[in-house]
């Protein structure tokens, strides 16, 4: 008798849920998605994909849809107050690192994409508002749905992480950021920096020029969670004009609606509760200095779907193999994205000293690059 494919119930429509809804079905698992919102939607400009997360979209087969229009730089440069380059990482050229960047919406859509061609059903407006280790789901109108996995990926915010009390430590790195997409266009800065990828930092500011299509530009501004001056709804121009004169242009032709979100560290004691497994911001958040937040929730979601479809034990042997493979590396990152967060505190002078000699170590860039340039587990199954 043809065995009945095992049940997957996934919670969460942003890149990890989205992930590991594709992968889990691609290793032959009945699907659902559900998501809270009425549709499944990218929030947050443009996105750095790295080599780690190339890779899984490559295994999901859409790997070409998610690039098509990417930009690629050929430096991420960090600069000091005075416009000087302090470090400089050259990307996409031979044997170097790659990096590319892409609106967010393609990345969502493509994962979309990715699940319906493996079969997943998808859900919208299906807030889960319970879950249980014996694999049971609640939702907020009332049905529950049980499964022999259930992945929540709901984000930082994550209330079926904390109703299963599985959070060990969730800080508040004390910066934010907002983010907005502007048309690129001839002046915004000096034409030798048009196309790369530029952090500026001044004072305890930063701010991030990121080409993400042949057309748009993303921009991220970061200041301290206390520095008010700095933000609200609509950019007040003048504070960063202060703080980075020689970008006047670029933030005069920023425009719109701003949302400021917290930079925030998630821990947990363990990634799984008998049959629920925890992934992605939810899990494992982390500034955003190292790009890789996205990646290590692919990567992630690709692990475990890697590991609960390969083994020949049971689902908690399968979960315990997922963490003990997977959380080394991500923690790693974890570690290494705050320590850069901490340079923003670094006042101009010493930082400028400090990051000119941190540039020259080569151990420190492999280091920093680690998940980046990895290879996803299960990659060549
Ligand atoms: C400024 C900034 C820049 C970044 N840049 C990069 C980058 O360049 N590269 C990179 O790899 N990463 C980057 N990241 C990190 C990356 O955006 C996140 O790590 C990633 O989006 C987390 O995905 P997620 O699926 O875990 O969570 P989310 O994207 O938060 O998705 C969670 C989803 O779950 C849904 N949901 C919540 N509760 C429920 C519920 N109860 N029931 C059903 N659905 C629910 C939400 O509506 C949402 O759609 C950046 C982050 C920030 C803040």
């Amino acid at each position: 008798m043809k065995q009945q494919p095992r049940r997957a119930e996934v919670i969460g429509g942003g890149v990890g849920g989205l992930t590991a809804a594709a992968a889990l079905a691609r290793q032959g698992w009945s699907v659902t998605l559900h998501e809270r919102d009425p549709e499944i939607r990218a929030f947050g400009s443009g996105i750095y994909l790295w080599s780690n997360g190339l890779a899984v979209l490559d295994r999901l087969g859409v790997h070409d849809q998610v690039i098509d229009g990417a930009h690629y730089g050929q430096a991420i440069e960090t600069r000091n107050n005075h416009n000087t380059t302090l470090a400089s990482i050259p990307v996409n050229g031979a044997g170097g690192v790659k990096v590319l960047t892409v609106l967010r919406e393609n990345l969502i859509n493509g994962l979309v994409d990715a699940g319906r061609a493996y079969g997943v059903e998808f859900e919208t407006g299906s807030a889960a508002v319970a879950v249980t280790p014996e694999g049971s789901v609640t939702f907020e109108s009332g049905r529950t749905v049980s499964a022999d996995l259930v992945v929540v990926a709901d984000g930082i915010n994550s209330r079926l992480r904390d109703g299963l009390g599985l959070l060990s430590r969730r800080r508040s790195i004390g910066q934010r950021c907002a983010r907005v997409l502007i048309d690129r266009a001839p002046g915004l800065v000096p034409d030798a920096d048009e196309a790369n990828y530029v952090e500026y930092m001044s004072g305890k500011r930063f701010l991030l020029y990121t080409p993400s299509s042949a057309t748009q530009v993303y921009i991220a501004f970061v200041c301290p969670t206390d520095d008010t001056s700095a933000q609200g709804p609509v950019l007040p121009r003048n504070q960063w004009i202060s703080s980075f004169p020689h970008l006047r242009p670029l933030i005069e032709a920023t425009e719109g609606k701003l949302r400021w979100d917290e930079f925030e560290q998630t821990e947990l004691r363990s990634w799984s509760s008998g049959k629920v497994a925890v992934l992605g911001d939810a899990a494992h958040a982390q500034p955003p200095y190292l790009g890789q937040g996205g990646g290590c929730a692919m990567t992630n979601a690709f692990g475990l779907a890697h590991a609960v479809s390969h083994t020949n034990d049971s689902l908690a042997v399968g979960l315990a193999q997922w963490e003990a493979t997977e959380r080394p590396l991500i923690e790693h990152t974890q570690r290494f994205s705050c320590r850069v967060a901490r340079l923003n505190n670094v006042p101009n002078l010493p930082r400028t000293a400090l990051m000119t000699v941190l540039s020259k170590s080569s151990a420190l860039g492999r280091s920093r690059l680690r998940a980046a340039t990895s290879v996803p587990t299960g990659f060549s199954a």
